[in-house]
């Protein structure tokens, strides 16, 4: 088998959305699979459409084109703010997209109504997290604007916190989306379909009780893929978080005097190493000097995955990576050469992983009585 490689195993994953969809259906709050750690990978798509999620979201063109190609036809959502260059391939592939820019969506429009079709709009709303969002005292003026376009309609409004400064989603900041929900429908006499609460960092708050108020719909990327919420990284009661597994191929391995020899300046990525990538992990550290060590080379770098976002076997360190090499101490053990060793990943390790071309994908479905195979 080739390394490196990821190993996915498509059961856990459709467990983990089987048991989300379950628990929010309870609540009225349908479930958006972002599935762009995965870029959009088709199989993924058809586990969690058995699943029952109400649709995907994806901020990339691209992935969307690839998914229609693909032969899904479950709603997809652009969950990225259209680029004004990109809008006629928005509404030909995308049956909703998230928005907050008025000349934007003025050429949606346009572009919505050369195809003859309307194309549904949710407007985001900034509270709190100061990534992408309209203030809550202009959105009553740009959802007026949406409602004179002809080629849009106004699905709905939503909000992303937790991305960008990690700020809480509380019953407070979903109560103030319900509220605006509820005024946008009274001032203008409409109805929303759908108010967007958040994403995965929203599950702290609603499996703890959260008052849901009139949100609807979440858009759950992490704790579908990996069983853990964003905003402590804790694993969610009941999900499996090692759905994915990387594994990599040690190329060399050998005692080696744990302290570097010679005057020191920077490395090939910054500054030397003051401490061992995951500090928190028992073994040798970069600075002190633990005698010989056994020290393992693997074929995996930098251009692969996030090294600070890999977590190694049991009783192994993460030294350091460069572009093509990761550099592992195994303190007593010697791991012979050719030997695979598997690595657990972070969101960001992820998204990394499935975009080089040099790691390899394997999607595992394993049921109890039954294996199947798909190579990618
Ligand atoms: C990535 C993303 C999501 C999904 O976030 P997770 O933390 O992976 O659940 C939801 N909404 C938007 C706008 C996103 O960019």
């Amino acid at each position: 088998m080739t390394a490196p490689r990821l190993e996915i195993r498509l059961d856990r994953i459709q467990h983990n959305a089987r048991q989300l969809v379950n628990r929010l259906s309870s609540q009225g709050i349908s479930v958006t699979a972002v599935t762009k750690a995965t870029l959009g990978s088709p199989p993924i798509v058809a586990i969690l459409t058995e699943a029952g999620i109400a649709g995907i979201g994806e901020p990339r063109i691209e992935t969307i084109e690839s998914l229609r190609q693909a032969g899904v036809n479950l709603p997809i959502t652009l969950i990225r703010s259209p680029m004004l260059s990109q809008v006629a391939r928005v509404v030909a592939v995308a049956d909703v997209s998230l928005n907050t820019e008025r000349e934007v969506m003025d050429h949606l429009s346009a572009a919505a109504m050369a195809r003859g079709r309307r194309h549904g709009v949710v407007l985001m709303v900034e509270l709190g997290d100061r990534r992408e969002g309209i203030l809550p005292q202009q959105l009553e003026g740009v959802a007026q604007h949406v409602l004179l376009l002809p080629g849009l309609k106004l699905i709905g409004i939503g909000t992303n916190l937790g991305c960008q400064n990690g700020v809480v989603p509380t019953d407070g900041s979903m109560a103030e989306l319900s509220d605006l929900a509820i005024s946008l429908e009274s001032r203008f006499g409409i109805a929303l379909e759908q108010v967007s609460g958040g994403n995965s960092a929203n599950l702290p708050w609603l499996l703890a009780g959260g008052v849901v108020g009139r949100i609807n719909n979440l858009r759950l990327g992490e704790s579908i893929l990996l069983g853990r919420e964003p905003l402590q990284r804790q694993p969610i009661a009941g999900l499996c978080t090692n759905a994915f597994t990387l594994i990599a191929e040690v190329i060399e391995s050998n005692r080696k005097p744990s302290l570097p020899r010679g005057e020191q300046r920077q490395t090939a990525f910054g500054l030397a190493q003051a401490r061992p990538l995951q500090a928190n992990l028992p073994g040798a550290g970069a600075e002190r000097d633990c005698g010989d060590r056994w020290r393992v080379l693997l074929a995996l770098g930098v251009q692969d995955v996030d090294p600070s976002g890999l977590t190694p076997p049991a009783g192994m360190e993460l030294l350091g990576a460069s572009s093509d090499h990761l550099v592992l101490d195994t303190g007593t053990i010697a791991v012979p050469v050719g030997t695979e060793l598997s690595f657990q990943l972070s969101y960001g390790a992820l998204l990394r992983a499935m975009t080089s071309p040099f790691i390899s994908r394997r999607m595992v479905r394993q049921d109890s009585d039954r294996v199947s195979l798909a190579d990618l």
